[in-house]
């Protein structure tokens, strides 16, 4: 089912015209009428006659979150107050927040990205939606709000927190899909298992919309093997306007609607495209965006592109997962490490369980990454042997596949600290 057919199953070459168009329009309109966007183009020596061809995007200049910093707060907007009709504001660990703006017309793309994504996991008339994103300047609350409402769902807008609440209106309201970060997912199912709360049995949840911070495979095939739903890898940033793209049922690669946004997949080093399939930074341009446009935004974010048409018959370019951030980046005794990578190790081993915590030291001249790991209940055992045994699986499943040696603590099933909005998994106490 297609919320939107002409536009998500258009031929390729046809939708590679349109985008072309789109984008025409986009620089010659920003090149005449903001001055952030002339400058950074004259900066760059393009004009709009330049863009010949849907390739010649490459001649335009990159945008980077620092530039929605220095321009803060409404510089870089290119519609007037008036025209306005919501912000939001995602913090930044430094300096300066980012704000970003919305037009009428933003909130309705945006909310018509979401209507598809809903539909091409089959939710609509009939489903109840509990939205359990932050609400307020976080955009994942009122976006996925929003798209649930216009597929024809029920939605419970849920937010964050007090998750016995959520779990008994979950059973009382007969919930058929959750939207949340994949770490409060879990939460929820460990609150769940200590309530005596079954999902399968005293739920009607099968649908689990889960993004806003990064996960892995094994972390999906953790939480569907434990709670007995599908779980569903949905992205996003308040930059492009929010959570707006996902997997469809084949749940092979995130759908960026081609006439929404263009994607890049480059080297962050070279800033050349890499090839189709391989892993690079996304840079994305958003072709339907007023009040706050984006060209070749540098999204910090790595993934692959996949060009072919999806069995779902949608045409857009796909991503895959994202494996990491550039700047998530760990770089441990030279070599690049990230987050996900350790995730994806620890996830693949049954005997652990649902928490885990990244702590680099330095001792002399050496980094030290010590991996905290909680056991699942199941494992925990008394006995030094068999958690000697674990231990050993894991420091060397952690050599195998990140290709350092980590210092493993294991710890009791329930001790490491919980997160209801985004996990904080890495704790870095060395001094540079
Ligand atoms: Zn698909």
């Amino acid at each position: 089912m297609y919320w939107n057919a002409r536009m998500e199953c258009m031929p390729k070459d046809e939708l590679r015209k349109h985008q072309f168009r789109e984008l025409k329009t986009l620089v010659y309109r920003l090149y005449s009428f903001n001055n952030f966007y002339r400058g950074r183009m004259k900066e760059q020596g393009v004009h709009p006659d330049d863009i010949q061809s849907l390739e010649d995007i490459r001649k335009l200049p990159f945008m980077h979150k620092q530039d929605l910093r220095d321009n803060y707060p409404t510089k870089m907007f290119t519609s007037s107050r008036e025209e306005v009709v919501r912000y939001h504001v995602s913090s930044g660990t430094t300096g300066k927040p980012t704000l970003v703006g919305y037009t009428a017309q933003d909130i309705d793309f945006w909310t018509d990205s979401l209507a598809r994504a809903l539909t091409s996991i089959g939710i609509g008339t009939g489903d109840v939606v509990q939205v359990s994103y932050g609400y307020g300047l976080f955009t994942g609350g009122l976006g996925l709000h929003y798209g649930a409402e216009r597929v024809g769902a029920t939605v419970l807008p849920a937010s964050v927190g007090n998750t016995e609440r959520q779990l008994e209106l979950m059973i009382d309201l007969d919930v058929t899909a959750i939207a949340c970060t994949p770490s409060y997912m879990i939460h929820m199912g460990e609150v769940a298992k200590k309530l005596g709360i079954d999902f399968q049995r005293d739920t009607k949840l099968r649908k689990a919309i889960l993004g806003a911070e990064p996960w892995s495979e094994g972390m999906r095939k953790h939480i569907e093997d434990n709670l007995g739903i599908e779980a569903y890898d949905i992205y996003g940033t308040s930059e492009l306007s929010g959570p707006m793209f996902m997997e469809c049922e084949e749940r092979n690669g995130i759908h960026v609607w081609g006439d929404v946004a263009i994607v890049e997949i480059i080297d962050p080093e070279t800033e050349e495209p890499v090839p189709d399939g391989e892993v690079g930074e996304l840079v994305i341009t958003v072709l339907k965006k007023e009040a706050m446009p984006m060209i070749r935004y540098r999204i910090r974010d790595l993934t692959y592109a996949l060009e072919e048409k999806c069995e779902c018959g949608r045409t857009s370019t796909r991503i895959g997962r994202i494996s990491g951030r550039t700047d998530d980046m760990l770089i441990i005794r030279g070599i690049n490490v990230f987050p996900s990578q350790v995730e994806h190790t620890l996830m693949n081993i049954p005997e652990v369980g649902e928490q885990f915590m990244i702590i680099l030291d330095r001792k002399g001249a050496l980094d030290v990454m010590t991996v905290q790991v909680e056991l699942s209940p199941e494992h925990f055992s008394d006995k030094m042997a068999d958690m000697m045994a674990i231990k050993k699986r894991i420091d060397s499943d952690m050599k195998k596949y990140l290709n350092i040696s980590v210092n493993v603590e294991l710890m009791d099933p329930g001790s490491l600290p919980r997160f209801e909005g985004k996990a904080k998994r890495v704790v870095d106490k060395r001094v540079f």
